[in-house]
């Protein structure tokens, strides 16, 4: 694609995210974090020359390599994926602006330590797995406030901002709203919680109408 028929594609996706923003409200602002594990260096700069800022990589492995790949471009690195417990160093070594995916206490402890040794914090959020599927990870709704003001005691080098689900894995409409409006009612439960991470290629509009104020689109960003 040249990079005049990109940004004209991105700027459709754009108006889909406005119209559902004002759906909600007119004062409800909603950022894209571009899920680009996907898509090579390559890719990222183009999206990144047309203005998006905020980019997304679910393997630490990838995040650090792109984020060398790119290092002289002022990138906002998150990382959204599952977070094993040896990866932990490869993760700090790139400071990521974000991290979505805090799913157990053990590894809210472990990088938690990290920091400390390194004097460092890292801003993130909490995993919650609205859904109720076994295949995904994150925090069960019931306990999702017990843990967050455990971590939030127990963990002072971790800044929570919040919280991030991965909507239903179906075509039932009511049932992603369910899931993603459970996921809304505990994130306006939560001390502080300022970031309501929820929303992909296939949902992010019905995610934004029940409140989400990130979504994290891949697909349907990078065009094959
Ligand atoms: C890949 C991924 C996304 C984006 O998925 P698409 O459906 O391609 O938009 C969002 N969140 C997480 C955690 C992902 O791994």
């Amino acid at each position: 694609m040249t990079q005049l028929k990109y940004k004209r594609h991105f700027d459709a996706i754009i108006e889909r995210v406005e119209k559902a923003r004002l759906r909600l409200n007119d004062h409800h602002i909603v950022k894209i974090v571009a899920a680009s594990k996907y898509v090579d260096a390559e890719a990222i700069e183009m999206l990144y020359a047309i203005g998006q800022r905020a980019f997304g990589e679910n393997k630490v492995q990838d995040l650090v390599t792109k984020s060398e790949q790119l290092d002289a471009l002022p990138i906002e690195w998150h990382f959204i994926g599952t977070l094993q417990k040896n990866k932990i160093n490869h993760l700090l070594s790139v400071k990521p602006h974000l991290v979505h995916s805090i799913d157990s206490l053990e590894l809210a402890h472990a990088l938690n330590e990290r920091l400390e040794r390194d004097a460092m914090t890292m801003r993130v959020l909490i995993q919650i797995n609205s859904a109720y599927e076994t295949s995904k990870s994150g925090f069960l709704p019931e306990e999702v406030a017990d843990k967050y003001a455990q971590i939030a005691e127990e963990c002072p080098r971790l800044q929570l901002q919040g919280v991030m689900s991965i909507g239903a894995h179906t075509d039932e409409r009511a049932v992603i709203t369910k899931s993603f409006e459970t996921t809304r009612r505990i994130f306006e439960t939560l001390p502080n919680a300022k970031i309501c991470s929820m929303g992909m290629s296939g949902d992010f509009e019905l995610a934004i109408e029940c409140g989400s104020n990130m979504i994290r689109l891949g697909s349907i960003l990078f065009p094959k």
